[in-house]
């Protein structure tokens, strides 16, 4: 059984859903990217999806990502790999070494991790600071209240730059206020990319300014367990 068909289709719809809702939005359809996220998806999907043209993808584990892809680099250069799932700094090293772009700083440990493996590996994966807009205890991010204190540190004292915020709504409440608040965040910094939204709730945060949604069961069909 091949389950191809139905991954091009799918990301076929999504594709045509995201510039229809940009262009009722006057926003630019191509300023929007699609990232498939294909953590604990099979092999074949990946397969099926790289097949389809997609390019950029999203993983919430270093190791997972690592079997996922990194032996695809070399068939794929294209690719745009993005780690959307808490970094531990012991990762940092891996996490450095296989992503293009780093979705979830959200502490001083963790930047100094990084700042010392892109200078160690000469490698720079774009960064996002990831911002707990729920204020949940249990949610990795860093409150709203300390963001601007945040990201000067992270630019003044590591050098870093910030391309852009990345949310995770409370799964209980409507996410609009949610991707708000992180699109007047990211204006008041002037950070450029907002990554929000997934399956379930991408139109509205096209709506309210993202730049990237990560979409997963929306693009391949449920994951394993
Ligand atoms: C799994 C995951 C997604 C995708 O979720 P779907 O509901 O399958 O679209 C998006 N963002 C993050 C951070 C995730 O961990």
């Amino acid at each position: 059984m091949t389950d191809a068909p139905d991954i091009q289709a799918r990301r076929q719809a999504l594709l045509n859903d995201i510039f229809a809702t940009a262009q009722d939005a006057n926003r630019q359809p191509n300023t929007i990217k699609l990232v498939a996220v294909s953590k604990r998806q099979p092999e074949a999907r990946l397969e099926a999806a790289l097949a389809a043209g997609q390019r950029v993808f999203g993983e919430n584990r270093v190791q997972e990502a690592q079997a996922h892809w990194a032996g695809r680099r070399a068939g794929w250069p294209d690719l745009e790999l993005r780690l959307i799932g808490p970094l531990q700094s012991n990762k940092a090293a891996d996490a450095v070494a296989l992503f293009d772009v780093i979705e979830t700083l959200d502490r001083e440990k963790l930047a100094r991790a990084l700042r010392k493996e892109m200078d160690a590996q000469k490698r720079a994966p774009r960064l996002l600071v990831q911002v707990n807009t729920g204020e949940e205890p249990q949610k990795a991010g860093v409150p709203p209240a300390e963001l601007p204190d945040f990201v000067g540190r992270m630019r003044t004292q590591y050098g870093f730059t910030i391309d852009g915020l990345m949310c995770i709504p409370p799964v209980e409440e409507p996410p609009g206020l949610h991707f708000a608040l992180l699109a007047k965040l990211a204006a008041d910094l002037g950070v450029p990319e907002l990554s929000m939204g997934m399956s379930s709730d991408y139109p509205t945060a096209i709506r309210l300014g993202a730049t990237s949604v990560r979409v997963g069961t929306g693009f391949f069909g449920p994951r394993d367990s």
